[in-house]
């Protein structure tokens, strides 16, 4: 049964002025990365919740969501205005399957991410699991402006911690941006310029993680099943493991 927590806002950090990292510090609860929990506030005298996936990792005490603001979202733009010291509320336990531990062994673990999407892979990647299993791990994000590509911090540490088992890939479709793909993943897969870009090939030993954008994700995992490498399901195990966030 889901219970809810009072969460203190400790940081509203603005990456652009629509894109936002959300800090919250509840009473401590167990969770998986690549879950997700509800966050919950009262706007205009009604109650609305929405799903926001946890960025930071289990054992780390403040709670990190990674948002853009729907300009024409009811929820969203509520988020972004919150301040230090506000409350809202934090749905527990957390919830999801889109988590390692329902990904099949592998050699290469590709973590493919679109926008916000991009969040719970920050949280699977403090843990040691992702490390363990996997010889490489290639970290995707597709963006439609450089701005929005956030964590580099984090990203720059990962990289210098993890050289030789960890890449980054920023794609960005609407503007050129040094290191970074042009274009939409799918057409990138397609053409094999992200495999180039990576230095590694598909295979059947592949295991990729899609999230965000549903458009995205529908077309890749196409795209994904004809070169072979199909849908993960837990009674027939296959290469992509999905989460969409509308
Ligand atoms: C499992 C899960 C995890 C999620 N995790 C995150 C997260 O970590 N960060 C996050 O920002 N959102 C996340 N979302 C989406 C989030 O729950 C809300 O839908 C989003 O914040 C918009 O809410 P809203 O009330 O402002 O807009 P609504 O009035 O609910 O309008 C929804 C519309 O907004 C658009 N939209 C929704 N989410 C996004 C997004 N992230 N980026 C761009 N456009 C979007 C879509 O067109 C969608 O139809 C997640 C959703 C799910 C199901």
């Amino acid at each position: 049964m889901a219970q809810w927590l009072s969460g203190e806002v400790i940081e509203n950090f603005a990456w652009n002025s629509e894109l936002f990292s959300l800090r919250v510090r509840t009473e401590p609860f167990t969770f998986t990365a690549g879950q997700f929990v509800r966050l919950g506030l009262t706007i205009e005298g009604q109650r609305v919740q929405r799903a926001y996936s946890l960025v930071n990792g289990p054992a780390d005490p403040v709670l990190d969501f990674l948002v853009n603001r729907v300009h024409d979202g009811l929820f969203s733009p509520a988020l972004h205005q919150l301040k230090a010291g506000q409350h809202i509320e934090v749905s527990q336990p957390a919830s999801g399957f889109f988590t390692l531990n329902e990904v099949p062994d592998g050699d290469d673990l590709w973590l493919i991410g679109t926008g916000t999407g991009i969040g719970p892979y920050f949280s699977m990647l403090t843990t040691a699991e992702p490390w363990q299993r996997f010889q490489r791990i290639h970290l995707v994000h597709a963006v439609r402006h450089a701005e929005d590509l956030a964590y580099q911090p984090l990203i720059a540490e990962l990289l210098a911690e993890r050289a030789g088992q960890f890449v980054y890939q920023p794609v960005v479709s609407r503007e050129d941006h040094a290191g970074a793909l042009r274009g939409r993943i799918p057409a990138l897969i397609s053409s094999g310029e992200l495999e180039a870009a990576v230095g590694c090939p598909l295979t059947p030993r592949s295991q990729l993680m899609l999230c965000g954008n549903p458009e995205m994700i529908r077309d890749a995992r196409e795209l994904l099943a004809s070169k072979g490498l199909p849908k993960n399901l837990r009674r027939t195990p296959g290469n992509v493991t999905i989460e969409h966030y509308w």
